[in-house]
C-alpha cells in the first residue's frame, strides 16, 4: 500500500493487528498408527482491525476461522508471527498478564448453550465475567446485569430462568450479554448466527449493530456464509485452508470478486429469486483437503476452475490488486489495476 493512496489509514493504527499469525496443532502421538502430525489450522494470516469497524471472515467449515478468533482474543497459544493490540505486542503474554486486557478482547460463540450451564440462571451467567473481573458489591453486579439485559433486549423477569427456556436467539442475547458486561473494545465472534433460523439471524445481526453504535465497539466477524458477512461488515476477508486468499470492501467482494474461490462461495449462496439455470455457479465439489497435508503450490488448486500448471507447483502471495484489495491467487478474476 503506497503512501499516496490510503494516508488517512497508514496514519490510524490498528486497534488489533496480526501478521503473519500462525497457529499449528501436534495431533496424535508417536505411538499411533499414523504417528504424530503438524495440522496448519492457521498458516501465516495478516490482518488489521480498526477502531469501529467490523472486519468479516468467512469460509468453508475447517479452513481456520474459528482457531484464528481463539488466537485474536489469546484464549489460544499463538505459534508464530505476532498480534498487537492497541499498538501492543501481546503475542507471548502469560495468562497472568493478559488477565487485565481479558475484559477488553471478547468472544462471542455460535451456540452459546454449549457454555451456558444449564443449572445455572442466566442472571447469574451474566454476572459471572463481574464477579471474577470486578470488585463490584452485589448490589452494584445486580444493577450492571439489568443494564446488560436492557441493552440486549431481555427482561428483567428473564434473568430468573434458566437457559433452556430460551430460545436460540434469546440464547445468544445472553451470550453477547456475557460478552459485553466487561465494556470489551473487540468481539470476535465466531458464527455467532451460523446456528439460527433466517429471521432470528436479522435480529442478532440488528443487534450486533445498534450495541456497535451505543458502546463504541469493533468486531471481528465470522461466518460461512457470505451472505450473512455481506449484511455487517464493511471488510471481509475469505479464508481457505489457514490462509487468506482474498481481502476487500464487502461490497466489492461479493459484486466482483477476484478469487475463484470467493466467486465459488458466492455461487454457492442460495438465491431463490434467480433462476436457478441462468446462473452462473462454479460449484464447489468436495471438501477442503485435510490441513496436515496441504496441496503443494495454491492449496485451492485441486478445485479450482482456473488453475493452471504453476498453481500446482507455486504458492501464490496476497498481493495488493487495487486499493483496499488483496488476493492470493495467479490467475485472478480481475486485473490488478495499472499500477498496483
Ligand atoms: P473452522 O472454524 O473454519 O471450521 P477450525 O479452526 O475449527 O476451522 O479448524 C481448523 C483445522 O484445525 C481443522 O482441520 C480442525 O480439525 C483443526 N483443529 C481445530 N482445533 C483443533 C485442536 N484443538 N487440535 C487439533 N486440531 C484442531
Ligand atoms: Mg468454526
Amino acid at each position: 500500500m503506497s503512501a499516496t493512496q490510503k494516508p488517512q489509514v497508514l496514519a490510524a493504527t490498528p486497534l488489533l493487528e496480526a501478521r503473519a499469525l500462525t497457529k499449528h496443532y501436534v495431533v496424535g502421538s508417536r505411538l499411533s498408527r499414523s504417528g504424530k502430525k503438524l495440522v496448519r489450522a492457521v498458516d501465516g494470516v495478516d490482518l488489521q482491525l480498526m477502531t469501529g469497524e467490523t472486519f468479516g471472515l468467512v469460509g468453508e467449515s475447517g479452513c481456520g476461522k474459528s482457531t484464528l478468533a481463539r488466537c485474536l482474543v489469546r484464549l489460544q497459544s499463538i505459534t508464530s508471527g505476532s498480534l498487537m493490540f492497541e499498538g501492543r505486542d501481546i503475542t507471548s503474554l502469560s495468562t497472568r498478564a493478559l488477565r487485565p486486557l481479558r475484559p477488553r478482547l471478547q468472544m462471542v460463540f455460535q451456540d452459546p448453550y454449549a457454555s451456558l450451564n444449564p443449572r445455572r440462571r442466566v442472571g447469574n451467567l451474566i454476572a459471572d465475567p463481574l464477579r471474577v473481573h470486578t470488585r463490584l458489591s452485589s448490589v452494584q453486579i445486580r444493577a450492571r446485569v439489568a443494564e446488560l439485559a436492557d441493552l440486549v433486549g431481555l427482561s428483567l423477569e428473564q434473568m430468573e430462568r434458566y437457559p433452556h427456556e430460551f430460545s436460540g436467539g434469546q440464547r445468544q442475547r445472553v451470550g453477547i450479554a456475557r460478552a459485553l458486561a466487561l465494556s470489551p473494545r473487540i468481539i470476535v465472534a465466531d458464527e455467532p448466527v451460523s446456528a439460527l433460523d433466517v429471521s432470528v439471524q436479522a435480529q442478532i445481526i440488528n443487534l450486533f449493530a445498534d450495541l456497535q453504535e451505543k458502546l463504541d465497539l469493533s468486531y471481528v466477524f465470522i461466518a460461512h456464509d457470505l451472505s450473512v458477512i455481506r449484511q455487517v461488515s464493511t471488510r471481509a476477508a475469505v479464508m481457505y485452508l489457514g490462509a487468506i486468499v482474498e481481502i476487500a470492501p464487502t461490497a466489492t467482494l461479493y459484486a466482483s470478486p477476484a478469487h475463484p474461490y470467493t466467486r465459488a462461495l458466492i455461487s454457492a449462496v442460495p438465491a431463490p429469486s434467480v433462476n436457478r439455470a441462468n446462473r452462473q455457479r462454479e460449484i464447489l465439489e468436495g471438501d477442503p483437503p485435510d490441513p496436515a497435508s496441504p496441496p503443494t503450490g495454491c492449496r485451492f488448486h485441486p478445485r479450482c476452475f482456473k488453475a493452471e500448471a504453476r498453481c500446482g507447483s507455486e504458492r501464490p502471495l496476497l498481493r495488493q490488486i487495487a486499493p483496499e484489495r488483496s488476493v492470493a491467487c495467479h490467475f485472478p478474476l480481475i486485473e490488478a489495476a495499472a499500477g498496483s
